[in-house]
C-alpha cells in the first residue's frame, strides 16, 4: 500500500503519518514522484482500514498496490533506482559492463585478463572465489585466498569486484573483500542468505532462478529491499527450456517487462544464458537493445583453458569488440556507453 501526500505536505505532515502508520505495526519507507511524497507501507496489511490513514493532514489519497512485490515495484518508485559502486553508476544513462572469468585463478592469470578487460572498457571486474558446482568433484574456488587476489586486483586497476556468497555465513568475509555481493541462480530463494545480503547494505547482483518467473524473481529482490537494502540489481541469466543446444535461453522479455514492474536496474548475463562462446556478442547487443543497464560477462585471456565455463567465455579480444559494438547500440537506443575510449585508464 501506498500513502500518497499532498505536495503541499510539509516534512512535519509526513513525520506524523509515518509515525501513524508505524504505531500499526507497519513499517514505512519513503520515495517520491512529481513533487508528491510517497509513503511505502509494508507489513501485515490485511485488516488494515485505509481511512485511518487517508484522514490525516497532509495525505491526498491511500493507493494498493496491484503486485505482490511493493518495494520492487514501479508503483512504490516510479522513478528508475540508480546503484552506485564505487565510482560507478548503473542504472543511469550509461550501459555498464562488468567482465572477468568465471572462477579466480592465480594472481597473474586474473591481473593479465583484469588489464585486458578494463583497457576494453570494463567498469567492474568479476570473478568467483566460492563457486556453485554442479558436481562436487568440479573445481570449488579458492575461497579467502580467491578474495584476496581480486582485492589486490582492484587495488592495482581501481575496477570494482563483483563476486558470489554462498551462504548467509559467508556474507560478512565476503563483504570484507567484494564491492557487489554476487547471489546465484541456485541461491535465488535462499532467504537467509537474502536477508543476511540485505542487511549488509551493499550493492547485491541477484540473479534470476533457473526455474524462476519473474514475480518470484522480484518477491526474492524484495526481501533485500525489506531488509533495508536498496542496492539491487537484477540479472536475468537465462532460464531453463526444453532446448539441449544452449545452455539456458535467455528470456529477452525480461528485460523490458522488469522495467515495466520494477524501479531496479536490470543486467544481463549472455555466457551463463547461452553457454556458448560463439552467442555472446550477438545476445549481448540483443540485451541492450533491449534496455538492458548493463552485461556481466566471462572473458579471461586463455578462454579455452579457463578453469570453470571455458566454453562460454570469450577471450579479451573478442570482449574489446563487443565493447565497441555495444557502444553503437546503446547509442541507437538512447545510452550512452562506457566506451573503451571514454574509460580507458580514466578511473
Ligand atoms: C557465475 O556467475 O559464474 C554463476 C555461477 O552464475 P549463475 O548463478 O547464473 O549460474
Ligand atoms: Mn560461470
Amino acid at each position: 500500500m501506498v500513502i500518497v501526500m499532498k505536495p503541499g505536505a510539509n516534512a512535519k505532515d509526513v513525520d506524523y503519518v509515518v509515525r501513524r502508520a508505524r504505531s500499526l505495526g507497519l513499517k514505512t519507507h519513503l520515495s517520491a514522484q512529481n513533487g508528491h511524497t510517497l509513503i511505502g507501507l509494508t507489513g501485515d496489511l490485511k485488516g488494515l482500514n485505509p481511512n485511518v490513514l487517508t484522514g490525516l493532514r497532509g495525505v491526498e489519497c491511500v493507493r494498493p498496490m496491484s503486485r505482490p512485490f511493493q518495494l520492487a515495484s514501479k508503483e512504490f518508485r516510479p522513478e528508475p533506482t540508480t546503484v552506485t559502486v564505487r565510482d560507478v553508476v548503473i542504472g543511469g544513462s550509461e550501459v555498464v559492463m562488468m567482465a572477468g572469468p568465471c572462477s579466480v585463478e592465480t594472481p597473474e592469470s586474473m591481473m593479465k585478463t583484469a588489464q585486458g578487460v578494463k583497457e576494453a572498457g570494463a567498469r567492474l571486474f568479476r570473478g568467483g572465489a566460492f563457486k556453485p558446482r554442479s558436481s562436487p568433484y568440479s573445481f570449488q574456488g579458492l575461497a579467502e585466498e580467491g578474495l584476496r587476489i581480486l582485492a589486490d586486483i582492484r587495488a592495482e586497476t581501481g575496477m570494482p569486484i563483483v563476486t558470489e556468497v554462498l551462504s548467509s555465513e559467508h556474507v560478512p568475509l565476503v563483504a570484507k573483500y567484494a564491492d557487489v555481493l554476487q547471489i546465484g541462480t541456485r541461491n535465488m530463494q535462499n532467504y537467509m542468505l537474502l536477508h543476511a545480503a540485505g542487511e549488509t547494505k551493499m550493492p547485491v547482483l541477484l540473479k534470476r532462478g533457473m526455474m524462476s518467473t519473474i514475480e518470484e524473481f522480484l518477491l526474492s529482490a524484495e526481501y533485500i529491499l525489506s531488509h533495508g537494502n536498496p542496492n539491487v540489481l537484477l540479472c536475468e541469466r537465462g532460464i531453463r527450456t526444453f532446448e539441449t543446444y544452449t545452455r539456458n535461453s535467455l528470456d529477452i522479455n525480461s528485460v523490458p517487462l522488469l522495467k515495466e514492474l520494477s524501479h531496479l536496474p536490470v543486467i544481463v548475463d549472455p555466457s551463463h544464458a547461452t553457454g556458448k562462446r560463439s552467442l555472446v556478442n550477438a545476445v549481448s547487443k540483443a540485451a541492450i537493445a533491449a534496455g538492458a543497464d548493463g552485461l556481466i560477462i566471462e572473458v579471461h585471456h586463455d578462454p579455452e583453458r579457463a578453469w570453470s565455463d571455458a566454453f562460454q567465455t570469450i577471450s579479451v579480444k573478442q570482449f574489446a569488440e563487443l565493447t565497441e559494438q555495444v557502444g553503437v547500440i546503446a547509442g541507437a537506443v538512447g545510452r550512452g556507453a562506457a566506451s573503451h575510449h571514454e574509460t580507458a585508464g580514466v578511473r
